[in-house]
C-alpha cells in the first residue's frame, strides 16, 4: 500500500512526524545569529546524549565519514593499531585503517560471536614498548546483531595507558548505555540515521582531551574532516563549512524528544524491544544468530531453518510493507535482521511479529503454532 512503509532496518530508521515537520522549513543562513542559537542547543544536547563533557562535533557525512575522521585526526602512517573484527563494520575499521597506511593487527571472532576481551588484554599487556597507538572497535556490530564488551576491552586499554580507544557506536549510541566520560572513551563515532531518529546525512564524533593530545602529533593528511576546524567553529557556535541546516532542525526536535524521554527510559525501551523480539523469534522455532549474552539492543539477526531468509523479507515487504534487512557479505541469504532502533515502540514489534507469523504461514513453514510469537512478545512486554 502506498505510503504505508514501516522501516525495521538498522538505518535509516523511522523518523517522528515532529522531526519531519521541523525539517519542512525554509533554510536560514548558517552564519546568522539565529542559527548560532540552534548550534549552541544542539551541542549541549549532544553532550547530554553522549554523557560527556568532551567535544562532540557534527560533520556532514554518513557514519563511515565519522569513522574516517576518527582515524585520520589522531594517527600517523605506520602507526600500530589493534582492530576488532567480527562483522561487516569491524571489517570496515580494518579497511579504513589500511587505506591510510596504518599497521593493522586484527583481533577477530566468527561473525555472530562477540570479540574476546582477553585477546585485547594479552596484546596490550605484551606491548611493553607502548607501540600500540589505538584500539579500534565496533560496539554494536550491526551486521550480526552482536554487542561487543566495550567496557571490558576498554579496561585493558586503560591498563595499557598510552593507546587511544576509538569506537564505532553507530548502533549503540541512543540504544545502549555508552557512558563516554565514566569509561574514558577517546573517540566515539556515530551517524544520524540510526539512534538519532533523523534521516541520513550527519555524522558525529566525540573527542577526549587525550585524543586532542594525539591530534597534535598525528600526521595523516586531512582537510574537510580536520576535526580542529570543527572544534574551533563549534566553540563559537558555528560550523566550518555549510552544514545541512534542515537536517539540523530535525536533530533539534529529535534531541528534545530524547531529553524528554530520558536516557534511562530510552535504554530500557530498547532493551524491552530486544527481549520481546528475541522471545518471539524463539517461540517461532527460528534460531537467533547472536547469543542472549551478546545481543545488541538495536538489531536482532535471525538465521532461519526450513524457510528462506530472502523469501521472508520479500513477503514481509510486498504484503505487509515492512522492510527487514538481509545478511551482508557471506551471510547474504542466510540471515534476516529486524531493526528496532530509534523511533520504535512496543506496538511496532507486535505488528512485525504478527506479520512475520503470517509470512511464515504463507511460505508453508509449519514448525510453530500460530500466535506463539505474538504471545511470547506480549508476555515479554508484560514482564520487563
Ligand atoms: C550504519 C553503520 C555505520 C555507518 O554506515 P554509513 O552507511 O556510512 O552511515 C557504521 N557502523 C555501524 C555499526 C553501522 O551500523
Amino acid at each position: 500500500m502506498e505510503d504505508k512503509n514501516m522501516l525495521m532496518i538498522p538505518g535509516p530508521t523511522p523518523v517522528p512526524e515532529k522531526v519531519l515537520l521541523a525539517m519542512a522549513k525554509h533554510p536560514i543562513g548558517h552564519r546568522s545569529g539565529d542559527f548560532s542559537k540552534v548550534i549552541a542547543e544542539l551541542t549541549e544536547n549532544l553532550k547530554w546524549l553522549h554523557q560527556t563533557h568532551n567535544d562532540v562535533l557534527m560533520l556532514t557525512v554518513s557514519g563511515t565519514g565519522a569513522m574516517e575522521a576518527g582515524i585520520i585526526n589522531f594517527l600517523s602512517p605506520g602507526d600500530r593499531v589493534l582492530v576488532g573484527n567480527n562483522g561487516k563494520f569491524g571489517d570496515r575499521w580494518a579497511k579504513i585503517s589500511r587505506a591510510f597506511g596504518l599497521q593493522v593487527e586484527e583481533i577477530t571472532a566468527e561473525w555472530g560471536k562477540a570479540l574476546n576481551p582477553q585477546a585485547f588484554g594479552e596484546k596490550l599487556a605484551a606491548d611493553t614498548q607502548k607501540q600500540i597507538k589505538a584500539v579500534i572497535i565496533t560496539h554494536s556490530e550491526t551486521s550480526t546483531g552482536v554487542l561487543n564488551d566495550l567496557e571490558t576491552i576498554n579496561q585493558y586499554v586503560k591498563n595499557h595507558g598510552k593507546s587511544l580507544i576509538i569506537v564505532d557506536a553507530v548502533t549503540s549510541l541512543g540504544a545502549t548505555n555508552v557512558p563516554i566520560d565514566a569509561w574514558g572513551l577517546d573517540v566515539v563515532a556515530s551517524g544520524s540515521q540510526k539512534g538519532y531518529m533523523i534521516p541520513p546525512g550527519l555524522g558525529f564524533v566525540s573527542v577526549s582531551q587525550k585524543a586532542w593530545k594525539a591530534y597534535e602529533t598525528a600526521k595523516l593528511p586531512k582537510f574537510y574532516l580536520d576535526l580542529k576546524k570543527y572544534k574551533k567553529a563549534t566553540d563559537e557556535n558555528s560550523s566550518p563549512f555549510t552544514p545541512p541546516v534542515n537536517l539540523m532542525y530535525g536533530l533539534q526536535a529529535s534531541l528534545q524528544m530524547m531529553r524528554s524521554e530520558g536516557l534511562d527510559n530510552i535504554f530500557a525501551r530498547h532493551r524491552r524491544l530486544t527481549q520481546a523480539t528475541r522471545a518471539a523469534i524463539k517461540a517461532l522455532g527460528l534460531p537467533l544468530f547472536a547469543s542472549d549474552e551478546a545481543a545488541s539492543n538495536a538489531i536482532t539477526a535471525v538465521a532461519p531453518i526450513g524457510v528462506e531468509a530472502e523469501k521472508i523479507r520479500s513477503v514481509m515487504k510486498k504484503r505487509y510493507d515492512i522492510a527487514l534487512a538481509g545478511g551482508q557479505d557471506h551471510l547474504k541469504g542466510k540471515i534476516f535482521r529486524i531493526g528496532h532502533l530509534g523511533f520504535v515502540s512496543d506496538r511496532d514489534i507486535l505488528a512485525a511479529i504478527a506479520s512475520l507469523e503470517a509470512t511464515l504461514i504463507e511460505l508453508g513453514y509449519e514448525s510453530f503454532s500460530p500466535g506463539a510469537g505474538v504471545a511470547a512478545a506480549a508476555s515479554a512486554f508484560a514482564n520487563v
